[in-house]
């Protein structure tokens, strides 16, 4: 009985060897993610009672894994040490597609051989808070799988919860069925989630990176449901990848200087420069809506040097949602405009399983494509994290080859 298969050798079904291949992080190693990345041979671990145990087929690249890699804002493997982990390393991964190979006494709804995609974010379901009628995704108990987690989709096999799976959309190969989930859902849970602030059909949508892995999600589901989402990207290239989406219009972002934290307010010279670029910003905005109102919704993840403008533009009474801080931390707010003009500021983190069966159905039917520009191989997990720390990856999301051979 072999203990060890090759990355695509396929063991006899539900048959589960003691190690296996993984790229690894280490502390050693963290800094640039094309360093930080290490292919070792580990235990394959083992399956709680509501667990299932998945080969992984294949996973997609996200940012997650970029911020592990770095070592911040969170030192990953320090933090669960702390929380009394004993191991010293990290197995990232995010998100993947794979078959079910082996599944704990109480999981009822999965079964060996399932092919399924495994979402991003886990949590107790026995928790008091969910127990209380708390949505889980916004429990204390609340962690981001594979990153806050260990033990996530960089490795031959992955352990994830019965609620975390969902059926793989025939439709997609494993490359595309692995990418979708946690930029998809993400960017669903943000325009349908916070409500009354969820689109309706007519909507302005603002979307930063729109060529990114959320923003071409994101434009594809305010499509779907009716809102007209206009985005901002780098370069002209990345403008056609949305337009293509279904973007109304596309602003390039370069063409204007404004960006960052916001003057001070006190320096009436610098704050009537910034407000003279960021109306004129505002003005390209309704050239290319073809209208001249304001977004209904933003959707942020930007951050820093985004947030003042999403901020200022927005409509009144509409909402700016973000689930990141790409560019940095500190999020400068004009109070004057926020309250004055009766805005809101939401934060948003992933979704429950119920915007994630939500977004798989929309897949599952072909509304909203996984917008794979990339795929990899196991080896390149490292340098793929790297191009996106640097903003050189290809439009949409990346996806990497673990057990899955060329489809
Ligand atoms: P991505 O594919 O790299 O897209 C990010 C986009 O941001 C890029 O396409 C880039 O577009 C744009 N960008 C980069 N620098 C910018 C700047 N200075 N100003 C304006 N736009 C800039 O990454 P992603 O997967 O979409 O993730 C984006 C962020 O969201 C990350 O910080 C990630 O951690 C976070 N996120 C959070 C959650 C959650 O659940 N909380 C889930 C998914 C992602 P252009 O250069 O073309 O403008």
């Amino acid at each position: 009985m072999k203990q060890l298969y090759d990355l695509g050798e396929l063991p006899p079904t539900g048959r589960v060897p003691d190690r296996m291949y993984a790229s690894v992080i280490r502390r050693e190693r963290y800094g640039r993610p094309e360093h930080a990345f290490g292919t070792e041979i580990v235990d394959v671990p083992p399956i709680g009672r509501d667990q299932v145990l998945v080969y992984v087929m294949a996973a997609g690249i996200n940012y997650n894994n970029v911020w592990a890699a770095l070592g911040q804002p969170v030192d990953v493997i320090a933090a669960r040490r702390r929380a009394g982990a004993l191991e010293d390393f990290h197995i990232g991964g995010s998100e993947c597609a794979g078959i079910v190979w082996a599944v704990g006494d109480g999981v009822r709804s999965l079964h060996v051989g399932d092919h399924v995609v495994v979402s991003s974010a886990v949590w107790d379901e026995t928790a008091q808070d969910i127990r209380a009628g708390a949505d889980p995704i916004v429990s204390t108990t609340q962690r981001a799988w594979g990153y806050e987690t260990n033990f996530g989709a960089f490795a031959q096999f992955a352990p994830a919860y019965e609620y975390q799976c969902v059926p793989k959309p025939g439709r997609l190969s494993w490359t595309e069925a692995a990418a979708f989930m946690l930029t998809g859902a993400t960017a669903y849970r943000q325009l349908t989630g916070w409500h009354p602030n969820v689109v309706r059909p007519g909507d302005p949508v603002l979307v930063w990176g729109g060529s990114g892995g959320l923003g071409s999600m994101a434009i594809q589901i305010a499509r779907v449901l009716g809102g007209i989402p206009v985005g901002v990207v780098s370069t002209p290239d990345r403008a056609a990848h949305c337009r293509k989406l279904g973007a109304q219009g596309v602003i390039e972002r370069t063409e204007y200087t404004h960006w960052g934290r916001l003057p001070d307010i006190d320096d009436s010279a610098a704050f009537d420069t910034w407000l003279a670029e960021v109306r004129r910003f505002g003005r390209q905005y309704w050239e290319k809506l073809g209208d001249r109102r304001s977004p209904a919704i933003v959707l942020e993840h930007t951050g820093q040097q985004t947030l003042p403008t999403s901020l200022y533009l927005c409509d009144n009474a509409g909402m700016v949602v973000i689930c990141g801080g790409t560019t940095g931390y500190h999020g400068d707010v004009d109070l004057r405009f926020l309250w004055m003009r009766q805005k809101r500021l939401q934060g948003s983190h992933f979704a429950n399983r119920k915007q994630c069966l939500e977004l798989t159905r929309l897949v599952a039917q072909g509304y909203v494509d996984p917008c794979v520009g990339q795929v990899g191989d196991f080896g390149d997990i490292g340098e793929m994290h790297q191009q996106m720390r640097d903003n050189r990856h290809p439009a949409g999301n990346s996806s990497v080859r673990i057990n899955a051979g060329l489809e």
